[in-house]
Formats: structure tokens, sequence, C-alpha cells
């Protein structure tokens, strides 16, 4: 069995190399840990390591991660991101998280994260997630807005004061080799950023294609298996 500092250090290793390889300073990537499946003690042993940014693909156990782990002094300053699927009727926990919301993929979450943001009185850091497609070009399969929609999504993000444009996040097609795909991520990105100067993050690689994800200009790498192991089996482990 490897130890959880063994994986951390792997997966920088794994990072810094990828970053070096292509050009890149290694500080430029930052490591989202996702513990989704895994237990709040999970999360507090790698956090003891140095992990700050944990996220979680369901609103549930978001919440019922950083609630039990809030007041621990073992792990002060903990940041929360949410990357799976969000429903507009359920922005307010994770507003009042002050998490990041890697998922925005239509118009009308933007309003209502907004909105809560704005009861909240904070500001929410928000990606809008592009699909990729698929080996044939088809949409749908790994969530997300198609890249079309992307700029007026980006620009309605842009456009609430509540809201800061941080970037793009996506998630490899399946059946595809990852980099041309991510390469099509960083055009995206590229574009965005000429109109929202500010949205200089890219969040894409996990586990599997980290390497290829850093390669295309990645700043934020969003790793689960790799640091926490094979997450047992369950019909909603969100992939
Ligand atoms: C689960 C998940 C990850 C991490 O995947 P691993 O292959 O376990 O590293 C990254 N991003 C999203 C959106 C996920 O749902």
């Amino acid at each position: 069995m490897t130890s959880l500092a063994d994986n951390l250090r792997a997966v920088r290793a794994r990072i810094d190399d990828a970053a070096r390889a292509a050009g890149r300073d290694p500080a430029e990537v930052r490591l989202l840990a996702v513990s989704k499946t895994w237990s709040a003690e999970d999360v507090r042993a790698l956090a003891a390591l140095g992990q700050r940014h944990f996220a979680e693909n369901r609103v549930q156990e978001l919440v019922g991660k950083a609630a039990a782990l809030a007041e621990d002094p073992a792990v002060p300053g903990l940041r929360w991101h949410l990357v799976g699927q969000l429903q507009r009727n359920k922005v307010a926990p994770v507003v009042r998280l002050g998490a990041t919301v890697h998922s925005v993929d239509r118009a009308p979450l933007v309003t209502a994260l907004a909105r809560a943001a704005e009861r909240e009185q904070r500001v929410l850091d928000v990606f809008v997630q592009v699909d990729l497609g698929g080996p044939e070009g088809e949409l749908g399969s790994r969530g997300g807005a198609a890249p079309v929609d992307v700029p007026s999504l980006a620009d309605a993000v842009a456009e609430a004061p509540e809201l800061r444009l941080r970037g793009l996040m996506a998630v490899a097609p399946r059946g595809e080799e990852p980099a041309p795909a991510f390469e099509r991520l960083a055009a995206l990105s590229a574009r965005v950023r000429a109109d929202h100067p500010g949205a200089t993050e890219t969040s894409a690689g996990m586990s599997g294609d980290l390497e290829a994800a850093v390669t295309a200009g990645a700043t934020v790498v969003r790793v689960g298996t790799a640091l926490f192991g094979t997450r047992p089996l369950t019909s909603d482990a969100g992939e």
C-alpha cells in the first residue's frame, strides 16, 4: 500500500515534470484534490500534508465534509470547490461556503448563483464548464456548455458583480486522445481571455490525463484517484 504522502509527492512530481517539459513554471499549476466518496477523515489526512484545496461533485457531500472540518484547528483554511452538476435550487449552501464552482454550464445557473451571492454578500469564483464533445463530436457526454455557447456564458458571468470569472473547466472526452481536446479548450480559453483578461485559469486534467492538460496550459488539475486510490464502486460516483 502506498501512503497518502507518497501519492501526493508522486502527483506533484508528475505535474512539475509536465510543466517543465512544456517550458512552463510548475508553480503556475495548482493541485485540486478531488475527495468525492472519501471521508472527512481522508480529507483531514491529506490536508495535514499541506493540501488546502479540495473538490466534491455533489452538494451534499461538499457541505457535509466542509462542516465536519470547519472548526478543525489542525487543518485551517481549507478551500472548497464544486466540480459536479449544480441544480439551481441547491446553490445557497454552496455560496454560503464560498466554494469555487467549476461547473457553470447554463445562463439560469449564472442568475441563481449571482442572486445567492448577493444575498450572502459574497463574491463567488466560478469557472464555465465546456463540453469538449465525444469522438464523433457529439455533445452531452460529460457535462458542460457547448463551445459555441461559452463566450456568451462567460459574458453573463462577467456582468454579474457578485461573480468572478476565473476561466474555463473541462473533462476530456471518453474514447478520444485527451491532447487534441485540451488544445480545443486552450483555444477557447484564449478567446474568452481576449474579452475577459481576468479569466486566466484553466481547470483541466485528472489522474489519467493531467500531463496532457498541463502541456496544453492547465493551471488547475483536479486529481482524485492518484491521490486517494480507486474509488469504491458506487452507482453515483459522478462519472
Ligand atoms: C472525479 C472527478 C475528477 C477526478 O478524477 P480522477 O480520475 O479520480 O482523478 C476530476 N474532475 C471531475 C469533474 C470529477 O468528477
